[in-house]
């Protein structure tokens, strides 16, 4: 039957997105730098700053991964707050904590699928994802989980690959499917979970389309702002 095969699909991606984070994990953060030229440090600092995150918030970073947002949230939510790492991967969460550990913070971590949050209603004041929404298998259930457990007034910040300026997609093109996967190559010995990854990109919803989905999940007075030409857009929606 169709819903049989979309079953397989489904299995399939997930077990996808397991095998790629579970390789990359240890040379993640190497990557990240490499293939953005450092710009997911500025795209990240932006998204700091739009959390309104203070001394005392509640967070939740969901598809946590290696923790560069947690740990920015750790400093800013002092000992009265709450920030807790999340991400359905092992080997990317483990990193992670142990990161923070290094550099002295030590956060609640949980291994959950974003689908799926193990978390009360109205729990937290601001909640993120950041590179994690393009691979989930149902965007819409991810997304109204998190405004499940955000409070009335709270925020959810979406950071993800978007749609680039239409006179730049050539480019944007042949550096995502021609270099990316050779930095793969050279520095993961992974060619294919990069080819993935550009791949998962192109076929992620643009801007106004994921504007449309959080509006439909209940998300309140949502906008975008479009970072470095869109390829990359930080969405913010509010829970009311
Ligand atoms: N947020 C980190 C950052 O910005 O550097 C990590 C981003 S990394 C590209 C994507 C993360 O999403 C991976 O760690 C992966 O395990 C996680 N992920 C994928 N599917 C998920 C799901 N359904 N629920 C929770 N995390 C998921």
């Amino acid at each position: 039957t169709h819903f049989g095969y979309q079953q397989v699909d489904e299995a399939e991606k997930a077990q996808k997105v397991a095998d790629v984070f579970s390789s990359v994990a240890q040379r993640y953060d190497l990557m990240n730098d490499l293939m953005s030229g450092g710009l997911h440090r500025l795209w990240k600092a932006f998204t700091i700053a739009q959390s309104g995150v203070r001394e005392g918030s509640r967070v939740l970073d969901v598809a946590g991964g290696t923790g560069d947002l947690s740990l920015a949230f750790a400093k800013k939510a002092g000992k009265s707050g709450q920030v807790w790492l999340t991400d359905i991967n092992n080997a990317m969460l483990t990193r992670g904590r142990d990161r923070l550990c290094d550099k002295g913070f030590v956060v609640p971590v949980a291994q959950c699928d974003a689908e799926k949050l193990p978390f009360p209603d109205d729990y937290f004041d601001v909640v993120t994802v950041a590179f994690g929404l393009r691979n989930m298998t149902h965007k819409d259930k991810a997304l109204a989980e998190m405004r499940r457990v955000l409070k009335p007034g709270g925020r959810l910040l979406v950071l993800e690959f978007s749609q680039v300026w239409k006179p730049l997609a050539p480019f944007y093109d042949f550096y995502s499917f021609q270099v990316i996967p050779r930095l793969g190559q050279l520095i993961v010995k992974d060619p294919d979970s990069y080819r993935y990854l550009s791949e998962s990109i192109r076929v992620h919803p643009d801007q106004e389309t994921l504007k449309g989905i959080m509006e439909q999940v209940g998300l309140e007075k949502v906008e975008y702002f479009n970072l470095t030409m869109g390829v990359v857009a930080l969405h913010r929606g509010y829970k009311y």
